[in-house]
């Protein structure tokens, strides 16, 4: 049985917390997408732990943490963050790392870098880990997959080829040193020595572990409205962020995915570039981001602040709609506790016409939020650990989202830590 976790929105809606909570019945984890440019935060009793690549499964000792095909592999950072849980006492994770993944190259972080420099201004806002480089070269079919790093021959070969285009850019175009054949071989042969023991062809595995009745999770990274084809393009992340990605990243039949948790935050917080349209600003946005998660809205991976603002259902719904949603774990409502009223964003309004449908990117830019607000509960709701036991008006609030974006609730999440869930029964009919 397959499930998979992802996010509804902008990313940052409390996935590695879900994901660390099914990971545990999880025989093996998927890592399905994305690369090491944005991160999870977990807390469990190892501590608190920012995840950048490795599948949250690797706080479980039984569980398998695969790389799927569709990850942007950065191989130094993989092993530093497997040497960081390591050093805080959490067990040598099992890994396997797909044959078929393609590592990120040390100079698909230098273009990205480089890239934004020349566009200043115009930036998209990239945290410059080499991932739009990395997924252009994989279509332009000029990437390394980890199963080429074993032949020498073909390695030298095609660094030669691929390296006299990127050097013209780095000549003409950015007016950087160029990049050495030589030096990217001796790279490659260290990813090799590193990679070696994990590699192999996740795709028969899967296939054998379905086949033996065994679970599996999918891990997601970032949230519908940053996918590559569906979210609010060009700000959006270089992959595909929604469920039925990682069938293919995984190299299983889509259909064995049974159950797609797809999670949404009580509000809504963003980072990069790109329109969001219930975002709020000053006093407001402050309070909120320093409230917001666990210890303030600001970058797992960049530290970089969040924007935030209130709960978009036009958004939500959407995500939720795009991911092909069968249950939503609702997230961080513990934080909305201070507020006497919370503003909720229920439609949006383009040239004068008031509409429930996420647009494309450049009617997005136009919409502006058609706000409702409903009556806060003005108390700390973290340990309630039954849903009769939520105030009033947080079951209100919680009913009211349900029906707007019209997708089963069926976890909330009232704090941090693994334990701090509630089950729900869905009110939809
Ligand atoms: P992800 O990328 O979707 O996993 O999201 P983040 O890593 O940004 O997680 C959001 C933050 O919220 C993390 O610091 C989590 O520990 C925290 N968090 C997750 N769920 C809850 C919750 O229900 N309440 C509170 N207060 N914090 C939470």
């Amino acid at each position: 049985m397959v499930k998979a976790v992802v996010g509804a929105n902008w990313g940052d809606e409390g996935k590695g917390k879900i994901t660390d909570m099914l990971a545990t019945d999880a025989d093996v984890v998927v890592r399905f997408q994305g690369g090491a440019n944005a991160g999870h935060t977990i807390k469990n009793k190892y501590g608190k732990f920012a995840l950048h690549t490795l599948p949250s499964g690797v706080f479980s000792e039984n569980t398998v943490n695969v790389i799927g095909s569709g990850v942007a592999l950065n191989v130094p950072k993989f092993f530093e963050e497997i040497e960081e849980i390591t050093k805080k006492g959490v067990p040598m994770p099992k890994i396997m790392i797909s044959d078929r993944a393609q590592v990120v190259m040390p100079y698909h972080i230098l273009f990205d870098q480089y890239e934004e420099e020349r566009l200043a201004g115009a930036a998209f806002g990239s945290t410059k880990s080499g991932i739009a480089p990395f997924y252009s070269d994989k279509f332009a079919k000029i990437g390394f997959q980890v199963n080429e790093l074993f032949d020498d021959e073909l390695i030298k070969t095609k660094l030669e080829r691929v390296l006299v285009q990127k050097n013209v850019l780095l000549e003409h175009l950015y007016h950087k040193p160029l990049l050495s054949v030589d030096e990217l071989y001796k790279t490659l042969c260290e990813y090799r020595e590193m990679v070696r023991p994990y590699v192999g062809d996740t795709a028969s595995f899967l296939g054998e572990t379905l086949k033996n009745g065994k679970t599996v999770l999918m891990e997601g990274q970032l949230g519908t409205l940053k996918d590559a084809d569906h979210g609010i393009y060009p700000m959006v992340t270089s992959s595909n962020t929604i469920a039925s990605y990682s069938a293919v990243s995984a190299g299983i039949p889509p259909y064995e995915i049974k159950q797609i948790i797809t999670v949404c935050k009580a509000y809504s917080s963003a980072v990069g570039g790109g329109a969001f349209v219930s975002e709020i600003f000053g006093d407001e946005a402050n309070e909120l981001r320093d409230r917001g998660g666990d210890g303030g809205e600001y970058g797992a991976t960049t530290g970089r602040p969040r924007r935030v603002g209130w709960f978009d259902c036009v958004a939500s719904r959407y995500g939720c709609r795009l991911q092909g949603t069968t249950d939503v774990a609702f997230t961080v409502v513990d934080v909305l506790g201070y507020l006497d009223e919370i503003p909720v964003c229920v439609a949006y309004e383009i040239d004068g016409k008031e509409t429930g449908e996420f647009p494309v990117t450049h009617l997005l830019e136009k919409a502006k939020p058609v706000i409702k607000t409903l009556p806060g509960w003005k108390c700390d709701i973290q340990g309630i650990r039954k849903y009769e036991d939520l105030p009033e008006n947080c079951r209100k609030y919680i009913d009211f989202v349900e029906e707007q974006i019209g997708y089963p609730i069926t976890m909330v999440s009232n704090g941090p830590a693994r334990e701090d869930i509630i089950y729900r029964e869905s009110k939809l009919k």
